[in-house]
């Protein structure tokens, strides 16, 4: 409500005229005014700090701008409206900072600067109501003062009349009617009549006068008063209520200038177009599609697996056999389950809703990927395999390890297949095989790895046999676009056959098969066209009668025994048929690369026995055994002629060996073997090569360290430079008299000493020109040393100078 006369107050019965008037309302209404001007105060101050939070607000966001400008690499953001209107939203903030700092100072200047003037108005007012009432208030008490006054006046006048009068009449009873003292007390009597009447008359016209005084002031002065206070008040009242409006716009952050901030930020981040965001992006960045990435079968893996093992084609033989065939299982199995959970996820996925979208679940299209890359994956694998087995047919199954012997297998039948029974120990005779083991081309159990190759051109073919299952299978190994073996059937009736007709025999089948010129197997087209007859080095292992064990080797027992026809002592290798596969092909390693040597000092192969287990190594029998043991038999009697001869023996062979370009690898007293008047022959080419260098690449298992070169050592690198430093310790074995080499030192003391230089020291009474030889032999680089041929020359010399 506002006022705007002094009129409109007047109507107002609620008016302060009319209610305020006593002491009580007037002291209330100075403590009203009090507190009115608390509240001034209390407002200008919070005012003023709210100036200066909205200020420093401004501030912090403006900065805030700023930080939020600075996008990095933002290059990378180029043509991104996001970012465009990221960029709006910050100037837009930025200017919503400063109407915000500039409503503070609008605040500060127009509200707080009003508060302020208010205040001090407010305060002037009150002390002159306060000054005006205080005058009233003394009016009043003027009135009452006078009056009293005349009273006490009067009180005074009554008591001089009255002492007067009586005075007067004690006079006159004693003097009577005359008298000058008489006249005297009535003049006074009559003057304290006179002053009394007056002073009454008086008393009179003042409370008259007071009366009228009182009335006015009371009736219209305190009024007005009140009334004027009011007026003031309520001026007061419209002046606030303005402040008021004011604080209210200037706190007001609705208004159109920040609408149209607003409005500028909404179309800045309208103008986001989802599809558009990335078209500059794309234009700039744009590459080819990927490519996909190859997996490729590395060929170097296999390039020591003497091609039993193609790139990406599975391996079908006795190892892996059961493997792929339960692996098929398997993954028919869970081909099943797969499709059938597969077929469980075909329910359509439920649409992605907005809110969805920045959550997005890639879960149910991960496991639709993964249940379709398994499938395929499944798919794939069982297809593989299918192949390879139906490729294989009717063909024997290929042994997995080189040299190996199938005898000491226990693979399992082939599907399909029967296995010939009984043809084992075909000197026996047996049903089937009977008179098999007198055709050339029957190689009895020679390994598939000799019988490989044995068969060299086009139509090479042999027949073997091979266990398995503890069953005798016979098997035809014919070279044909690589090697192929098949596995001869035998029909209801006991006949043999391939796939064509079947012959009572097997040697009638093999014959007609050559003979017809048809293939084995269609699938194959494999065609006999020449038999490969059993090696001069192939005996029967009948040939040989075992007499006495005379060592033990890395393989088996070694035998002193006789050769059937001959008569002639040899020495027989065994090798134990339990060995695994792999060291059975090293067993055979030794008989392959002694068969191609012919030297007095290299011990000589007579020949090998495959025809059944234990295989055989047959060889010339060196009496003495071996050199480590004679020479510590004989230590007490050994002449140093005898030593040179030995050396020089040694270095015949190892020569003859380097001009083969054979690496021996473990030469040592305890690999040479002692002959009539104490030949030494060069023995046990276990871990020989056929090589001019060889690299050893899968680790140095059982490497006799103490007689090894360090190249050798520490690069896997062999040379017949690496066999002259075994000979010089070879020769030091021969001069310590069977010496333990390196003695006190283990292996790795002994390795880590001749890297540092250390070398042994002469054994007692060794010729000079001997130890020179041994320290040449121990050169740290193998270049330095000299050849086996410069070594023979040396010992030579020496031993001829004796
Ligand atoms: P492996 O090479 O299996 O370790 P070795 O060749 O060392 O076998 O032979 C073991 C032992 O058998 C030799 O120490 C030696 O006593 C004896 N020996 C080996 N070959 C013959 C042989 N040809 N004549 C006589 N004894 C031999």
């Amino acid at each position: 409500m506002f006022f705007n006369s002094f009129e409109e107050i007047s109507d107002i019965a609620m008016g302060f005229s009319s209610n305020l008037q006593g002491q009580a309302s007037h002291e209330a209404l100075l403590g009203r005014q009090d507190a009115e001007i608390k509240l001034l105060d209390t407002m200008r101050r919070c005012l003023t700090n709210k100036v200066k939070s909205d200020r420093d607000y401004a501030s912090t966001i403006s900065s805030l701008t700023t930080q939020g400008r600075k996008v990095e690499r933002s290059e990378d953001l180029a043509g991104s409206l996001i970012a465009q209107s990221w960029k709006d939203i910050m100037d837009s903030v930025e200017q919503s900072a400063k109407l915000i700092k500039q409503q503070a100072d609008l605040m500060e200047s127009v509200v707080v600067e009003h508060i302020s003037s208010l205040h001090t108005e407010r305060r002037r007012a009150r002390k002159l109501y306060q000054e005006e009432h205080t005058w009233l208030n003394n009016q009043f008490q003027q009135l009452t003062d006078d009056v009293a006054r005349k009273k006490t006046e009067y009180q005074k006048s009554l008591e001089v009349y009255k002492l007067m009068r009586s005075r007067f009449e004690e006079h006159y009873v004693k003097s009577g009617r005359g008298g000058r003292k008489l006249d005297e007390v009535r003049e006074k009597y009559q003057k304290a009549c006179r002053k009394l009447h007056l002073t009454h008359n008086e008393y009179v016209l003042l409370l008259g006068a007071v009366t009228e005084c009182e009335h006015d002031l009371r009736t219209s002065y305190l009024p007005s008063l009140l009334q004027r206070q009011q007026a003031v008040h309520q001026e007061f009242i419209v002046t606030w209520k303005s402040i008021l409006q004011d604080i209210v716009k200037y706190s007001d952050f609705t208004t159109e200038k920040f609408l149209e901030i607003h409005t500028r930020m909404e179309k800045a981040v309208d103008t986001i177009k989802p599809i558009d965001e990335y078209k500059d992006f794309i234009g700039k960045h744009r590459t080819r599609p990927a490519s996909p990435i190859r997996f490729t079968f590395e060929e170097n893996l296999i390039d020591d697996t003497s091609g039993k093992l193609l790139p990406n084609k599975l391996t079908v033989d006795n190892l892996t056999i059961d493997w792929l065939r339960s692996r098929l299982t398997e993954l028919e199995t869970s081909l099943k389950t797969t499709q059938l959970s597969k077929q469980a996820m075909l329910t359509p996925p439920e649409p992605i809703c907005d809110s969805k979208i920045l959550s997005v679940d890639y879960s149910r299209e991960r496991e639709e990927l993964r249940q379709r890359c398994q499938e395929k994956k499944l798919l794939r694998q069982a297809e593989v395999i299918r192949g390879a087995l139906n490729e294989l047919g009717c063909e024997e199954l290929p042994s997995g390890c080189d040299l190996s012997m199938e005898g000491s297998f226990t693979e399992p039948a082939v599907n399909n297949k029967v296995p010939l029974r009984g043809v084992c120990n075909l000197s026996n005779n047996q049903k089937g095989g009977g008179g098999l083991i007198e055709e050339e081309w029957f190689h009895g159990v020679l390994p598939r790895e000799e019988v490989v190759r044995l068969l060299v051109n086009e139509g090479d073919y042999l027949v073997r046999e091979t266990t398995r299952n503890d069953e005798c299978q016979i098997v035809l190994s014919v070279c044909w676009d690589g090697h192929k073996h098949f596995i001869v059937q035998t029909t209801s009736e006991g006949h043999f056959r391939f796939e064509g007709p079947s012959f009572p025999s097997i040697q009638e089948l093999i014959v007609h098969q050559w003979q017809s010129g048809l293939p084995v197997t269609s699938r194959s087209g494999a065609i006999l066209r020449t038999p490969i007859l059993r090696e001069r080095w192939e005996l029967n292992n009948d040939d040989v009668v075992l007499i006495d064990k005379i060592g033990r080797g890395n393989f088996g027992d070694v035998y002193k025994a006789q050769l059937k026809s001959s008569k002639i002592d040899v020495a027989v290798k065994t090798c134990k048929v339990t060995l695994p596969d792999e060291q059975k092909k090293k067993f055979l390693q030794e008989g392959r690369i002694l068969k191609q040597y012919d030297h007095p000092n290299i011990v000589k192969l007579i020949g090998i026995c495959v025809q059944k287990q234990p295989i055989m190594i047959v060889m010339e029998l060196v009496p003495g055994g071996s050199l480590l043991t004679y020479l510590r038999k004989n230590a007490s009697t050994i002449t140093q002629r005898e030593q040179l001869r030995m050396c020089k023996d040694a270095a015949a062979g190892m020569c003859y060996l380097e001009s083969k370009y054979c690496i021996h690898r473990d030469l040592a007293a305890r690999n040479c073997l002692v002959g009539y008047e104490s030949i030494v022959k060069i023995s046990d080419f276990g871990m020989s090569r056929e090589e001019e260098e060889y690299i050893v690449s899968d680790g140095m298992k059982q490497i006799p360290i103490k007689w090894t070169a360090p190249e050798a050592l520490n690069f896997g690198k062999y040379t017949s430079l690496c066999d002259v430093w075994s000979y010089g310790v070879l020769i030091w074995e021969i001069f310590s008299k069977g010496g333990t080499p390196y003695s006190g030192m283990s292996n790795s003391k002994a390795r880590e000493k001749i890297d540092t230089g250390y070398r042994m020291p002469t054994p007692e009474g060794t010729p000079d020109e001997i130890y020179r030889l041994m320290l040449r032999c121990w050169e740290y680089e193998p270049e330095k040393r000299p050849h086996f041929e410069q070594i023979y020359t040396v010992v030579d010399t020496l031993s001829q100078a004796l």
